[in-house]
């Protein structure tokens, strides 16, 4: 077929260009053929897509078009046994390769199953130290493993993931902005990362922006001094489809830089085009915020992201081990997932550790060792939760807004609310009733006394508050 030839030309042409890594990733792509300027792929996985996307098609695009004059589209399919890859698969990629982290008879490998031993001077991936552990280099600022495929989802984000699938265009409506809010290590980023992969994906002319705001603040204080701001203003309000902020709290207090994102915003949002913001606050709970701002960043979906429940904990750390090929025994997933409550950044460190730690000392991990490896590294404090937590989880529990707990209002509904999650950080927390009250809008410590008394007596006195608040301590996690 005369097009294949040509696909085996431009192949043959990138291969040239870089063949230290061509082998390893296009083994794991296959050629569905190429009709009207369409070139079908077929990725063994949205990793390898990612990579040979942006590392190699470029090349590979170039070169079909010096051919044939005209600009080739790539039709990706992602998954799937693929019977015929591009490349043979002797030179996989080298964090594809196993640790081997077990509770069953077999130790770490000293050598490992790569074959014959290597000719070049790379250790072994077995024994390499920690940092061969994952990912590659970012690309551009995303992380390629942070896909949607990779997202577990569970009760705690449910609301956050399918908002996200809308922002990039999936099923469900679109909000815009859309606002992901919750704790630190809670998948934001991850999310926001999904979403432009996903756009990327299946929109590649869109221009996606995505910028921490600490890097917002400082492209901007530089373009002033520089004198650059038409450049950053074009850029951030005409050169743009859909614009990322990660972690928008950085720009409290930043009062001239919240004055340009203002303008920004406000261009991109009558031009229709997708906003995404992550906060470890909620809008209203943001400070140094002006408030043209705050109420912008509520005007489509506010979605939190709370802590993963137990079933979603045990869901992350298999995926993550299966991500990174670490064998681990149910035991073990059951145990770090009931001992480490506060977020996924920190499950997901532990797991990496163990696994790393377990390739050095060639010992098993089995429940003794990742035992002593916890006890050893966790402060007993590490997994408390604070006010904010509380707050988010009883709000998230009656179906509140955080700013609903700190207001004036008193509602019914509200202010029982208000009260349970006094009682619960009085409980959990060694807050004095002041504090608690300033944590609390402002109220003075005889409204926090009496609220902790009140649902202290309801405890045991009606049935239906018992439930909530069991509902409630269970979610938080056992206080110890
Ligand atoms: P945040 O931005 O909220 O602080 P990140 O998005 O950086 O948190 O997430 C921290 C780590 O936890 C990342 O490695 C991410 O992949 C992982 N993670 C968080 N939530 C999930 C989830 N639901 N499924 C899989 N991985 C998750
Ligand atoms: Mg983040």
């Amino acid at each position: 077929m005369q097009h294949e030839s040509l696909w085996n030309e431009a192949v043959a042409f990138t291969r040239s260009k870089s063949p230290a890594s061509f082998e390893q990733w296009f083994s794991g792509v296959q050629f569905d053929g190429m009709t009207d300027g369409v070139v079908s792929l077929r990725a063994r996985d949205e990793f390898v897509r990612e990579w040979v996307d942006q590392h190699f098609l470029p090349t590979l695009l170039d070169y079909l078009r010096s051919q044939t004059g005209w600009s080739m589209q790539i039709a990706w399919s992602v998954g799937g046994e693929l019977e015929r890859p591009v490349a043979s698969s002797r030179g996989e990629p080298a964090e594809g390769r196993a640790r081997t982290l077990s509770n069953g008879a077999h130790a770490v490998r000293a050598t490992d199953d790569v074959g014959a031993p290597s000719a070049n001077d790379e250790p072994p991936v077995s024994r390499r130290p920690v940092t061969a552990k994952t990912s590659a280099p970012p690309l551009e600022g995303l992380n390629p493993k942070y896909t949607f495929a990779n997202f577990v989802v569970g009760p705690s984000n449910q609301l956050a993931h399918a908002a996200a699938i809308g922002a990039a265009g999936g099923v469900g409506p679109r909000h815009n902005p859309l606002f992901l809010c919750g704790g630190t290590g809670l998948g934001k980023t991850h999310l926001v990362h999904a979403v432009a992969h996903r756009i990327r994906a299946e929109r590649p002319q869109s221009r996606i922006l995505y910028v921490s705001a600490e890097k917002f603040v400082n492209e901007f204080v530089q373009a002033l001094q520089e004198n650059r701001m038409s450049e950053f203003r074009s850029r951030y309000r005409e050169r743009c489809d859909v614009l990322l902020i990660d972690d928008i709290q950085f720009l409290a207090s930043k009062t001239q830089t919240q004055e340009e994102f203002f303008h920004a915003f406000n261009a991109l949002h009558q031009a229709d085009k997708q906003i995404i913001f992550t906060s470890d606050k909620y809008p209203q709970q943001l400070e140094r915020m002006e408030e043209r701002l705050v109420s912008r960043f509520s005007w489509g979906l506010v979605a939190d992201i709370q802590g993963p429940e137990l079933e979603t904990r045990v869901a992350i750390l298999r995926k993550k081990a299966q991500m990174e090929q670490i064998d681990l025994a149910d035991e073990v997933v059951l145990y770090l997932a009931q001992t480490i409550r506060s977020n996924v950044r920190e499950l997901e460190g532990t797991l990496i550790r163990l696994a790393a730690k377990s390739s050095l000392l060639g010992r098993l991990v089995d429940l003794d060792f990742a035992r002593q490896e916890i006890a050893a590294t966790t402060s007993p404090r590490a997994n408390e939760a604070g006010v904010d937590d509380i707050q988010r989880v009883v709000c998230h529990h009656f179906k509140l807004r955080t700013s609903d707990l700190l207001s004036k209002d008193r509602h019914k509904s509200i202010a029982f609310a208000r009260h349970v999650a006094m009682y619960l950080c009085k409980q959990r927390l060694k807050c004095s009733f002041p504090e608690l009250g300033r944590a609390f809008g402002n109220r003075d410590h005889t409204t926090v006394m009496s609220a902790v008394r009140k649902v202290q007596h309801l405890r045991t006195t009606d049935p239906d508050v018992r439930a909530h608040l069991e509902a409630l301590e269970r979610k938080l996690g056992t206080n110890d």
